[in-house]
């Protein structure tokens, strides 16, 4: 196949949280050095932040860094977390676990709630000022490797291939962007990422990573109920015991409510769907009253890392390395990552430039991983590395009661011994007929989403 190839400096695949702030950091850098490095953002969704599944709690503390005059910029962080609750929910009820008893990595004061896609938009226009070239639309499909087997670029899927991957009128071959580096910012599970990790033994020294389906639904409520900045989160029904997980409902800006529901996939039940027990949240008794009257007005599901510090792989590679939740920064018990992945993203940025600066490419960023492993992202996921290996050996009420007081120990001693989930998830489910099948309704049609 005969392919168009653009060179760039720096080719960045994604336009998450993670990409666009490598992004901008290193077009930051050189116009402080005096110089231009060309940056390529490919992004497979057709616009940016397309494929987030927006409404989220957002710690401004990475953008503060990137932008410390985020405020006058207009970045659309414009509703502050001013109410929040943890319950725990049984079939019927909603018990409040007192603020006071969370550690302080579970509060949320100085936080804001957005749309994690329009938060997007706004930072590739940032880029774009900076002149990045950011292009929707594009997927990126495969590795491009130089001749010692170092990474080289990346190569664009075809256009034009029908459903069995045949050529159709109009095809045109994926171009190769050739880079002196690239970095990997595809979010959770990226494909080119899980290619990079394989290729290098990226997680030869860490745990295996773990995940969760994440399900999310924007609801416009009725403006009676709508309290911009409120936000609780639940554990418990349901799910149950064993199966680690919960939900949350945020209300954000514009009379929107986001209403989500995780489930971690280490669940035993080979029956239990994670979409089914999203629906069945939305109508507990606690949560429905405010879902009444109101309009869903948009849904999606991704994966999310829960790995957390001990999965934590290699982040450098021979050409490039692996940010955001490619890597996975994912804060489990916060239910956040988007901090982190901006974090990643801009040290990626600060190992890239000097390198770019001494006319390197296509070799090792020595310093990334000892500068990420003793950064923001270190303060931010140490102190709760010891919660998702808890979850995966005590359950949920168990796990939540030993996590607490692990994070309490953290908090006022400054340390406790690391614990290891070291199974990866998959065998998880037992075989269906040693399981009883679940015999739950689903809530009448109006509550759910179509799939
Ligand atoms: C249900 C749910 C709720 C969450 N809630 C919160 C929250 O409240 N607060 C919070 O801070 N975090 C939250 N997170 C986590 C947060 O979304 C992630 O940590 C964050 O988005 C990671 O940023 P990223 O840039 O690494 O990846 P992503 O945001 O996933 O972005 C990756 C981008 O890369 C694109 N892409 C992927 N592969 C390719 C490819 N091969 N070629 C081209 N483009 C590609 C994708 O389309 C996407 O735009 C939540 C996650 C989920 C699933």
């Amino acid at each position: 196949v005969t392919r168009e190839a653009v060179e760039a400096d720096v080719v960045i695949v994604g336009a998450g949280p993670a990409g666009l702030s490598a992004a901008i950091r290193i077009k930051q850098l050189g116009r402080l050095a005096g110089l231009d490095p060309s940056v390529l953002v490919v992004e497979k969704a057709s616009q940016v932040g397309a494929h987030i599944v927006s409404g989220a709690i957002i710690d401004p503390c990475a953008l503060q860094a990137l932008f410390p005059d985020w405020r006058s910029l207009g970045a659309p962080l414009t509703i502050p977390v001013r109410n929040e609750a943890f319950r725990y929910l049984t079939s019927r009820h909603a018990l409040t676990i007192p603020g006071v008893l969370l550690p302080r990595p579970m509060h949320n004061e100085g936080n804001f709630v957005v749309s994690l896609g329009t938060l997007c938009q706004w930072l590739a226009a940032q880029a774009g000022e900076l002149g990045a070239e950011i292009f929707p639309g594009f997927a990126a499909t495969e590795l491009l490797l130089d001749e010692r087997g170092n990474v080289a670029g990346i190569v664009t899927g075809d256009m034009g291939l029908d459903r069995d991957s045949r050529a159709k009128p109009g095809h045109a071959p994926g171009m190769e962007l050739r880079a002196r580096y690239t970095l990997l910012a595809e979010g959770a599970r990226g494909s080119l990422a899980r290619q990079a990790v394989r290729r290098f033994g990226l997680d030869r020294g860490s745990d295996p990573q773990k995940y969760g389906l994440g399900i999310k639904e924007i609801w416009k409520v009725a403006p009676d109920k709508w309290r911009p900045g409120e936000v609780q989160h639940t554990l418990g029904w349901p799910l149950d015991n064993r199966t680690g997980g919960g939900g949350f409902i945020y209300h954000g800006a514009d009379q929107t409510v986001s209403v989500g529901f995780v489930a971690h996939l280490n669940y035993e039940n080979p029956y239990l769907s994670p979409f089914e027990d999203m629906q069945r949240f939305k109508t507990h008794p606690h949560i429905s009253p405010l879902l009444e009257g109101g309009e869903r007005l948009a849904y999606g599901a991704r994966a999310m890392t829960s790995g957390g510090w001990q999965s934590i792989p290699q982040l450098a590679f021979p050409g490039g390395a692996l940010v955001g939740c490619s890597a996975g920064f994912m804060n489990l018990p916060r239910i956040k990552g988007t901090h982190n992945a901006m974090w990643s993203g801009m040290a990626a940025a600060e190992a890239v430039f000097p390198a770019l600066e001494a006319g390197r490419a296509h070799d090792l960023l020595d310093d990334l991983d000892q500068a990420v492993r003793s950064g923001p992202i270190r303060d931010d996921l140490w102190p709760v590395r010891n919660v998702k290996p808890l979850l995966a050996m005590l359950g949920t009420p168990l796990a939540t009661l030993a996590g607490g007081i692990d994070m309490w120990i953290g908090t006022l001693l400054g340390a406790s011994p690391t614990g290891h989930a070291a199974t990866p998830q998959a065998g998880s489910c037992s075989p269906a007929p040693r399981q009883p099948v679940q015999a739950h309704q689903l809530p009448q049609a109006r509550w759910q989403a179509d799939i």
